[in-house]
């Protein structure tokens, strides 16, 4: 019923030699049924969007502010990304809520931003080491949830991704049971909040030091639709065989 997503975060890595690596991944996977979504850094985007227009591939940025314009030196809006070309955005990664002390309630008006330009906003979620150890990850993922997603979420221009800081380039994975649990909470609340309709069509990303070899159990996990993929996703050779299993996954 969802399609699935794979979806690549370059952060901050990339010049306009790395072209080459987006053109690449396009081209080993011509006929997808599914989609994939490359964030590359903001001054790679225009280019992408050249070199990649006859391919299946979306763009996507990594942030976005929450407004459409005015004084803000060093933002971006959403209408100022999907004019050149992006189709998505990034909103809430933990490196975000960390280094740039963004709040849920910000995560939430950058969301309605993207919407409001016609972008898929992806959410990003997640508990410290410090909060799992404390055993409150399901507390954490409950108040980032119900207050980064805005009312206006709905399929087509929402996606969760749920993204453990503990995992984020540390090599360390969420166990499938750990994973299995968040993924289930988030959609029971999802379809609490929103009903079956959207609640159920929301698509849920995992993230967290996805490999080659670990992407195809956690893409066995019910309620994951695809992953948010950092360091794996920069080089073709790496992102190739994840985006495989999950179109093998069922
Ligand atoms: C991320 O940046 O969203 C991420 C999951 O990174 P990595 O795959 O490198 O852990």
């Amino acid at each position: 019923m969802r399609r699935k997503l794979a979806a690549g975060n370059w952060k901050m890595n990339g010049t306009r030699a790395s072209l080459g690596e987006a053109r690449a991944i396009a081209d080993a996977h011509p006929d997808l049924a599914l989609d994939l979504l490359l964030c590359p850094p903001a001054t790679l985007l225009s280019a992408a969007h050249d070199l990649l227009a006859d391919t299946s591939v979306l763009l996507g940025a990594q942030d976005c502010h929450c407004e459409n314009s005015g004084a803000h030196t060093g933002d971006l809006s959403a209408p100022m990304l999907a004019d050149v070309g992006a189709r998505a955005v990034i909103v809430g990664h933990s490196e975000r809520r960390e280094n740039h002390e963004e709040t849920s309630e910000l995560v939430r008006a950058k969301a309605r931003a993207a919407h409001d330009a016609g972008l898929m906003a992806v959410i990003c979620l997640g508990e410290s080491l410090a909060q799992r150890e404390a055993a409150n990850t399901l507390d954490i993922i409950a108040g980032q949830l119900s207050t980064s997603v805005p009312d206006t979420a709905t399929g087509e221009n929402t996606v969760i991704a749920y993204e453990p800081i503990w995992a984020i380039g540390t090599g360390l994975t969420a166990s499938t049971a750990q994973i299995g649990e968040v993924h289930d909470f988030i959609r029971a609340r999802l379809e609490r909040r929103f009903g079956s309709g959207v609640g159920l069509s929301i698509r849920l990303l995992y993230g967290g030091s996805v490999k080659p070899a670990n992407a195809a159990e956690i893409f066995a996990v019910p309620n994951v639709d695809g992953a948010l993929v950092g360091g794996a996703s920069l080089t073709q050779a790496d992102f190739s065989p994840i985006v495989q299993a999950l179109e093998a996954s069922s």
